[in-house]
């Protein structure tokens, strides 16, 4: 018999459409990735060989369990340079991966039923790590007409006595979309009013288009800074989703019962992969440029795209690497067994025209669907001529 919590909890439904389209691809389909949830490109070199120097130093030991100083104080730059933030070392915290931390987050802060707010569409660990955590998510739905973002007046509607925490993502997965300064100054203002936790998931941040701004809630005054955890990593502004190094930085005794309870649980992120955050995070920044300039184009190309086929209605999204169109005009349609949801739509492609995407039911909104454009050109223009083709065929 397994725990009631473990039956509580659904694989990452993301990660199974990935695997569905691998399998598919290892029997020798030609299936074209739409959902692939990380950059297409490689580390850079800089960043191998610093792993490679500490590995031949030896470096091959227990570090401090919240990171070694040299990383924290990297963290502590990044902060002041980028967020305009300035943190001392007991307010950052480094994990496995920016989930780790925000999985921490949950263990440190959430008591049996508190409620925590979840702006919909979401990122799909959000709901789990709070019930995983005994806590109940609440989720709050959020419109295309606002560009997706939570408005303060919903924020502040869904808040009851239980109310722990927000959780926001600037810029978002999955709708791609980037919070102007002014929604959330009125989000942290109620936050404050109603003494919330913000939890800020900013892994997003160096990726963002259009000369759009990406604003830190934390970075609006001293006291929205206490009540914040901002919460990032390597993973996509460097390529570097395998190393597994996250970040978070907030109140020091937030930070040290997440050390805490790191301490008995992974103990240090990985030695060596903490020796090349240091060097991804200190070294020449070109290369994120280089791969927001490829990710720009492929954004433009399908958005034009997508909006150029019947039936689908996508905004252009500011940040991160997906598009997350809306494809509710092609439900009730058939070609031979008839679509009605997100799900249906998914399969529908996979199978017949050999195209994975991740249906919007999975991010909490039925009617859309998110496609990463974190893949090659090539890729993008096969893709949507077979989606163009496929959707013409339910007309
Ligand atoms: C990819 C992703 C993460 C996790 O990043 P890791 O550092 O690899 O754990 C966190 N939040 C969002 C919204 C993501 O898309």
């Amino acid at each position: 018999m397994l725990s009631e919590r473990a039956k509580k909890i659904k694989p990452s439904p993301t990660l199974a459409i990935d695997s569905k389209a691998k399998a598919l691809k290892a029997s020798g389909y030609d299936v074209v990735n739409f959902g692939v949830g990380e950059p297409d490109f490689d580390t850079p070199d800089n960043i191998k060989e610093a792993a490679i120097r500490a590995l031949r130093d030896g470096f091959t030991k227990y570090t401090p369990v919240g990171g070694i100083d040299p990383l924290k104080n990297a963290v502590i730059e990044k902060f002041k340079k980028d967020n305009g933030l300035s943190y001392e070392r007991e307010e950052i915290i480094v994990s496995c991966g920016a989930k780790h931390s925000l999985y921490n987050i949950a263990q440190a802060l959430y008591r049996p039923g508190d409620e925590v707010l979840i702006p919909s569409p979401y990122w799909v660990s959000y709901p789990d790590q709070v019930v995983l955590n005994d806590a109940v998510p609440v989720i709050v739905k959020t419109y295309e007409g606002d560009a997706f973002m939570l408005k303060p007046e919903a924020l502040e509607a869904h808040i009851t006595k239980k109310t722990r925490a927000v959780i926001l993502n600037s810029p978002s997965n999955p709708t791609g979309l980037t919070y102007d300064r002014k929604t959330l100054e009125g989000i942290a203002e109620v936050a404050l009013r109603h003494n919330l936790f913000v939890i800020s998931d900013e892994i997003y941040e160096k990726l963002v288009y259009d000369g759009v701004e990406h604003v830190s809630i934390a970075s609006l005054g001293n006291e929205i800074k206490k009540s914040t955890i901002v919460v990032n990593g390597l993973s996509k502004s460097h390529a570097m989703t395998g190393w597994r190094v996250g970040y978070a930085a907030g109140p020091k005794d937030v930070i040290k019962a997440m050390t805490n309870i790191q301490s008995q649980s992974t103990s240090n992120p990985n030695s060596i992969a903490q020796k090349a955050a240091v060097e991804a995070l200190t070294g020449p920044q070109g290369f994120i440029d280089m791969m927001r300039k490829e990710f720009d184009a492929r954004r433009k190309f399908l958005v034009s795209e997508l909006n150029s086929i019947p039936g689908v209605k996508c905004i252009a999204p500011t940040g991160a690497f997906y598009v997350f169109p809306n494809v509710s005009g092609l439900y009730g349609k058939a070609d031979g067994k008839p679509v009605s949801n997100s799900s249906d739509l998914a399969l529908y492609l996979l199978e017949q025209a050999n195209v994975a995407l991740v249906p919007g039911e999975a991010f909490g909104d039925d009617n859309h669907i998110r496609l990463s454009y974190a893949t090659s050109m090539e890729n993008l223009r096969k893709g949507v001529e077979r989606i163009r083709e496929a959707f013409g065929r339910l007309l």
